[in-house]
């Protein structure tokens, strides 16, 4: 697989210093995070981003993110649009393939499957032809948390077989994976030519609705089902982009550039296991 570094895991560090830390750390790919790159380019063009992948000799994966994408009012929805086209554009620009796009949390009133995936089918259809215009792809990643309106695998699934289009794929982060309570079987249900990037990341021992983004863990150090999900991604022949994601505050006080070794050998660790 390809490895990459999610600029989530410096959230403190800019964007030329992830590119650097990733890159001096021996990654292949670097996720931008949406916030560094809009500071980045308050400053500087996209041919100097360009420059600084091409001086360290490393690529972009992905945009992270435009956040929840459905169930919004209209207004909301028309700003959702507008950066889609903004990120497509720049993700263009700089040969970056995906954007990742997250779903909106549930409404207040009861909700059945059938009108999520609906809801989900037709905004994800709407903003892929709007990344189509560009050549890039959306990559749909479903949150375990017991307020989204997509929670796990096999429904995140069925709305991008539903969508049926080749530039809409799924995330599938480990930690969301384990916190919503997807299963392996559903990862051996998938095709994997949806599947466009696994988050990989840990987990504190906590009981699952106790379990937040600050509890990530390095890979390796934590109670997730890692080696069951990468078997499951050998099965389905799974080979892609393995990214490694954390939101650990403490994390975020560490030297950037020794962050991504660590990271980098925990992810080379884990996945030849
Ligand atoms: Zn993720």
């Amino acid at each position: 697989m390809k490895l990459s570094f999610n600029g989530a895991t410096t959230m403190r560090a800019d964007l030329p210093t992830d590119i650097r830390a990733a890159a001096a750390a021996g990654f292949d790919c670097v996720e931008i995070w949406a916030a560094k790159l809009r500071r980045f380019l308050a400053e500087n063009s996209t041919d100097d981003l360009n420059a600084l992948f091409a001086e360290n000799s490393i690529k972009p994966l992905s945009i992270n993110s435009i956040e929840h994408i459905t169930f919004r009012a209209e207004r909301d929805y028309d700003r959702i649009k507008a950066e889609c086209e903004q990120l497509s554009e720049i993700a263009a620009t700089i040969d970056c393939p995906y954007v990742v796009v997250v779903p909106g949390k549930l409404p207040p009133r009861e909700i059945t499957r059938d009108k999520i995936v609906n809801e989900s089918a037709r905004v994800l259809n709407e903003l892929a032809q709007i990344a189509a215009e560009h050549k890039v792809a959306l990559a749909f990643e479903f949150l375990g948390q017991r307020d989204c309106s997509v929670q796990t695998l096999d429904l995140a699934g069925e709305i991008v077989r539903q969508v049926n289009r080749k530039n809409v794929g799924l995330v599938i982060d480990a930690f969301h994976f384990y916190a919503g309570g997807s299963t392996i079987e559903m990862i051996d249900a998938l095709d994997a030519q949806r599947l466009f990037i696994f988050h990989i990341d840990d987990a504190e021992d906590l009981p699952r609705e106790k379990l937040t983004d600050a509890h990530r863990l390095l890979p390796g150090l934590g109670i997730l089902p890692l080696k069951e999900i990468i078997a499951a991604f050998r099965r389905i022949g799974y080979d892609d982009n393995a990214s490694l994601e954390l939101f650990r505050p403490e994390y975020w006080e560490r030297d950037p550039f020794a962050l991504a070794r660590e990271a980098k050998a925990a992810v080379e660790k884990v996945l030849s296991e």
